[in-house]
């Protein structure tokens, strides 16, 4: 039988770019369908916009701190439209960038959404087209989950991750449900650029499956950078509050009320199958939708494969490139491989933030006999004359009997940098003692991980 291509890629983010790039540059006839925007959710409304918009909210802490270096700062002011306005603007950029490397990598790019109608066939949405393709790879990524309004009567008052970056006016008053680090992070950020930031959690710490360390330390942050934290409790209702500047009015679980400008619900994500044909097709799923694959990306039908935050494996960006990246290299390429999901280097973007490699040391204590933790605080440098109270977090989690770091995790300014370089350690094997033996970077923050000496078990 012949087919129209030899790959259809069904989503344009990180992990369908990378494979259909990568499928095509090795010879295969390719297409790709992106129902929104080229790119994903990581550039259009993920990572990228996110961490401009931690830049711009640490700018606060920044011109705090310079006045201990003998800078005298007028009073700032923050146009909140004038930043997301440029960040919609690098936003466009980065979108016709990826559109033009599918192009040039000779990718023929549907803009619509395409749907499976069976394990070779394929129906795009608006043209109303039938596809064939000799194999199929899901990349529909997912989306942010809020409940119904049956079971929270009002949640159409509230916004998701996907409509903050639409926001023009910064919110007078922003209540955030969740404790998982997008929520977190979007504390922070608009705590920093000033408006008045209020986070509601379910549970008692935040930033369920870190370190219990780094929970608490971010935690006990949140006061300093200005967060009112909220644990043990949820929306019950959201009402009209009658106040034209925070029109939306918040009961909690022991009656309490906030009344809020903005109410972001960042309380978890969904795999995007909704409507996509994976049962027609026969593609087997979770109970939440997410398809279920093999180390090789390779669902139960023999002809399509998937990648990405719609397996539900691990919800990152260099994930779903670097399964994409392997799927199109063992179909396309001769050369089978798969992408190991041990020890994936992680950050979250609080302020200041958080860097994670490996165990954490309850993980480490489940599966070793014999663990050393090695943990530190101390101020950064910087904070001395700056003025912050907040203090560094590093530590260490080694198995004893053969001296390997299981795990590192640091909470203070440039975690994130520090931490892909600690993983590329770990990933190697590195022992307690060959960081130990590496010299020092003096002065920096990054000293401390080989000169970790304070054992605390
Ligand atoms: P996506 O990037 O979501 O791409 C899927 C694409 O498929 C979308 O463009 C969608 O429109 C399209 N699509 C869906 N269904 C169809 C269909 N039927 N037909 C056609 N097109 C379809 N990760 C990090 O590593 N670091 C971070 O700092 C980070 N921050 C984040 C912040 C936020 C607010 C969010 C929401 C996520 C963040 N992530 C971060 C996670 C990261 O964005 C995802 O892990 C990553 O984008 C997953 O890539 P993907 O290819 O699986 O899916």
């Amino acid at each position: 039988m012949s087919f129209d291509y030899d790959l259809f890629v069904i989503g344009g983010g990180s992990g369908g770019v990378r494979a259909a790039r990568i499928a095509s540059q090795l010879g295969a006839r390719v297409a790709i369908a992106e129902e929104y925007r080229m790119g994903g959710t990581c550039v259009i409304r993920g990572c990228v916009p996110k961490k401009l918009m931690v830049y711009a909210s640490a700018f606060a802490k920044d011109f705090k701190s310079a006045a201990g270096f003998g800078w005298t700062v007028g009073r700032p002011e923050y146009s909140h439209a004038s930043c997301m306005e440029n960040i919609a603007t690098e936003v466009s950029r980065l979108s016709r960038l990826y559109m033009m490397g599918q192009k040039n990598a000779g990718v023929t790019v549907y803009e619509e959404r395409a749907e499976l109608t069976g394990p070779q066939t394929l129906r795009l949405a608006s043209s109303d087209k039938e596809i064939s393709a000799e194999k199929i790879l899901i990349a529909t990524g997912g989306r942010p989950w809020r409940p119904e309004p049956g079971e929270l009567p009002g949640v159409e008052r509230t916004i998701t991750s996907n409509e903050i970056f639409d926001l023009r006016d910064l919110p007078k008053h922003i209540v955030i449900a969740g404790g998982g680090y997008i929520a977190v992070e979007f504390a922070h950020i608009f705590a920093g650029l000033g408006a008045k930031t209020c986070l509601v959690y379910r549970k008692e710490t935040v930033l369920r499956g870190f370190d219990d360390d780094v929970r608490h330390h971010v935690q006990d942050g949140m006061a300093e950078a200005g967060i009112h934290l909220i644990t043990g409790s949820v929306f019950t209702s959201i009402e009209d509050s009658g106040d034209a500047d925070c029109p939306h009015r918040i009961t909690l679980t022991d009656g309490e009320t906030l009344d809020a400008s903005t109410i972001l619900m960042a309380v978890g994500r969904r795999p995007n199958t909704d409507g996509l044909g994976c049962e027609v097709a026969g593609v087997d799923m979770k109970d939440n939708g997410a398809v279920i694959v093999d180390d090789y990306s390779r669902t139960n039908v023999p002809s399509i494969w998937a990648v990405g935050d719609v397996t539900d494996r691990v919800q990152l960006t260099p994930v779903a490139i670097r399964e994409g990246h392997a799927f199109a290299d063992t179909e396309f390429g001769g050369n089978p491989r798969t992408f190991d999901h041990d020890c994936i280097p992680t950050a979250v973007f609080t302020q200041p933030e958080v860097g994670t490699v490996g165990l954490t040391e309850a993980e480490a204590r489940a599966q070793e006999s014999d663990i050393a933790v090695y943990r530190t605080t101390f101020k950064a440098m910087k904070d001395v004359l700056g003025g912050s109270i907040s203090k560094v977090l590093m530590k260490m989690i080694v198995r004893v009997s053969d001296q390997r770091v299981l795990g590192v995790h640091i909470v203070g300014p440039d975690a994130a940098e520090m931490i892909q370089l600690a993983g590329v350690a770990l990933k190697m094997g590195a022992t307690k003692d060959q960081f130990d033996q590496t010299c020092a970077v003096h002065p920096s923050i990054a000293e401390e991980l080989v000169t970790l000496t304070r054992k605390v078990s």
